[in-house]
């Protein structure tokens, strides 16, 4: 018996790090087809993104991984925390990994979703409504130069804010403007839309709303409020930022 408790706490130790280090990492597959999203986003776009873009960030993160095994150990949003202060390479990927985690897990072709009762309770208590929400996340992604990402954040005084990070940042990295845990996010790499829409960066931005899945970002959105990470983003911004 005692070897066999041995074996099982042993067991658990094993067990536990290799959950808590989710490297390396994997690319996540898709709930859909890539053809699932047209017209809105065409299957080429979306074939070229997740079997090219985002396995890419997956491979250059574990690279980047191999030659620092401490953040290897770091659960990937633990990881991000660290943000400006992450060597180069793991900022990048790291960021483009997590981001497109979230940004496919958001999109879907069940049309004419809609927000839980507290989300949109949320969103009608910080934008008035949907409409106010979109006009500033469609405004932060298209005023943001070059590449990077428009958000919908949830902060750590619980309340919804929409801002941009450039290239793969995002809100959890120390350093962002805003931090926060982002429940929702829009790509606005070329590489998100650049085959159907060129140089229309507006009507990937109109086009986009229609494919955006409220009950999962809903989920996001209770799971956030209950993110051990959004603690430790409170603790770290409390004497920089009021939120
Ligand atoms: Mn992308």
């Amino acid at each position: 018996m005692k070897y066999i408790s041995i074996l099982i706490a042993s067991l658990a130790i094993v067990l536990s790090h290799e959950v808590n280090a989710q490297a390396p990492y994997v690319l996540k597959k898709l709930n859909y087809e890539y053809n699932a999203l047209a017209p809105y986003i065409d299957a080429q776009t979306m074939e070229i993104h997740h079997s090219k873009h985002h396995q890419g960030y997956v491979n250059n993160l574990n690279e980047a991984l191999k030659e620092n095994k401490d953040f290897a150990a770091l659960k990937l949003e633990e990881l991000l925390l660290l943000g400006e202060k992450l060597p180069v390479a793991i900022r990048n990927n790291g960021g483009g990994v997590y981001n497109h985690n979230l940004f496919f897990d958001i999109l879907s072709p069940k049309l004419n979703t809609e927000p839980s009762k507290s989300l949109q309770a949320s969103i009608d208590a910080d934008f008035k409504g949907m409409k106010e929400l979109k006009a500033q996340m469609n405004k932060a992604a298209a005023s943001r130069f070059g590449s990077g990402w428009a958000w919908l954040v949830l902060t750590p005084g619980g309340k919804l804010v929409v801002t941009s990070t450039p290239n793969q940042d995002n809100p959890i990295m120390l350093g962002s403007e805003v931090r926060g845990i982002p429940i929702m996010g829009i790509d606005v790499w070329e590489h998100a839309y650049y085959l159907k829409y060129q140089n229309k960066r507006g009507e990937y931005l109109d086009s986009i709303w229609s494919v955006l899945d409220w009950n999962v970002i809903s989920a996001k959105f209770e799971e956030a409020k209950q993110n051990p990470v959004l603690k430790k983003i409170a603790q770290e911004t409390i004497k920089s930022k009021p939120f």
